[in-house]
């Protein structure tokens, strides 16, 4: 073990390596530091200072995620001073919007009752559409902050909604840069940024244009990188959310060939938000706005579940087994009088890589034709 490359954190030595920071070998050892401006895959800017810490012989606390490790660096993670700065940290945030979920309005004598109370979404009206979900709320919870102290904000900015798949509700918004990063940093479509003026701070666009009318492609990293309610799927928003509700499937994008890992959020059978998984590759988390957003055709109206045949030229409903026999028919006869050439398959960018690999070897090894594509709009 390289002596001069040791931490030590609530009392126990650990090793580091060159650039690490605090928060990092940290959480490698299972520290639980909270964290809410923190973005993996991008530069950590201590903008929060909810992850602050003490460390010995600094003035001042600081913010693990920007701070290195440092040989023979003493650092306490939750001591007394540390908590009452995060919980004024909290505070802040909580008074610098519209944060109307249940932080505001528990009696905090019990600490028991503040905690499960605080997970009872049936006691609140108008449910932001994060709650449940959101860090901020989760901090509150875990610290026991309610907005006493500070005056809330008054809502400055409309909220934005004029996009097939990204609400903006600006009152709801902390500031904390995470979705600047994600666009800029992550999937590098520099789109938005802070414009900071104050009271009047605001995360725009080029010319502070809507979504809609800036270059945004609709990636939705920024959505899933916000910690709050300020920017959440248009379906979510609609929808609302409580967690109780909401189970996560793990499956595989459909939509190309790189096999995108996401998860979809399902309530009462229904998909209402996808997720790229975190760590895992192709995507490490990152979606297109195909494999994010283009999920309404699995529960739209006019989706096919039954084989139509046309007759007289009008489609009536049939069994598989009857479609099948006149498609196989059909194709036989085709096959039999002109050649397997006259006939070319267009299989669908929304079926699995199986079943597409499938329809290639049935147009190719049954009918005897390679004019086989597909269709990859969406
Ligand atoms: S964004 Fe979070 S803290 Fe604010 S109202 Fe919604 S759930 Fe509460
Ligand atoms: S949806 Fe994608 S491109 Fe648009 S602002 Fe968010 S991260 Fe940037
Ligand atoms: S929109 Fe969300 S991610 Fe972006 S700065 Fe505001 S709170 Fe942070």
């Amino acid at each position: 073990m390289d002596s001069e490359n040791i931490i030590v954190i609530d009392g126990q030595e650990f090793t580091f390596t060159q650039e690490e920071t605090i928060l990092q070998v940290a959480q490698r050892n299972g520290f639980d530091i909270p964290t809410l401006c923190f973005l993996k895959g991008a530069i950590p800017t201590g903008a929060c200072r909810i992850c602050v810490v003490e460390v010995e012989g600094a003035t001042n606390l600081v913010a693990s995620c920007s701070t290195a490790a440092t040989p023979g660096m003493v650092v306490k993670t939750e001591t007394q001073r540390v908590v009452r700065d995060r919980r004024t940290n909290i505070e802040l945030l909580l008074a610098s919007g519209f944060h109307n979920c249940l932080v505001q309005d528990l009696d905090m004598d019990s600490w028991t009752d503040f905690q499960l109370k605080s997970m009872e979404p049936k006691e609140h009206q108008g449910l932001c559409p994060a709650y449940g979900n959101c860090v901020l709320q989760d901090l509150a919870v875990r610290y026991q902050v309610k907005l006493s102290h500070f005056a809330p904000a008054e809502t400055k900015y409309p909220i934005e909604n004029v996009n097939p798949f990204i609400v903006r509700d600006f009152s709801r918004c902390v500031l904390c840069g995470r979705c600047v990063q994600a666009c800029n940093e992550i999937q590098v479509n520099n789109v938005i940024t802070f414009d900071l003026k104050g009271a009047e701070s605001k995360i725009i666009t080029k010319g502070d244009r809507t979504l809609k009318d800036s270059n945004c492609v609709f990636c939705g990293e920024c959505v899933q990188a916000c910690p709050v309610g300020a920017l959440v799927p248009k379906d979510d928003f609609l929808e609302g959310q409580t967690p109780e509700e909401e189970n996560r499937v793990r499956t595989t994008c459909t939509y190309c060939g790189v096999g995108c890992q996401l998860y979809l959020h399902v309530k009462e059978n229904r998909v209402t938000k996808v997720t790229g998984v975190e760590d895992v590759g192709p995507n490490y988390g990152k979606l297109c706005v195909k494999g994010r957003f283009g999920y309404d055709f699995i529960n739209h109206p006019a989706r096919l579940k039954t084989p139509l045949i046309r007759e007289n030229g009008e489609l009536r409903e049939a069994s598989w087994d009857e479609a099948l026999k006149v498609v196989s028919d059909k194709f036989s006869g085709i096959k039999g009088d002109v050649g397997p050439d006259a006939i070319g398959v267009l299989s669908s960018a929304r079926i699995t890589n199986e079943e597409n690999y499938l329809a290639q070897k049935f147009t190719r090894g049954v009918i005897g034709t390679n004019s086989i594509d597909h269709c990859a709009r969406l």
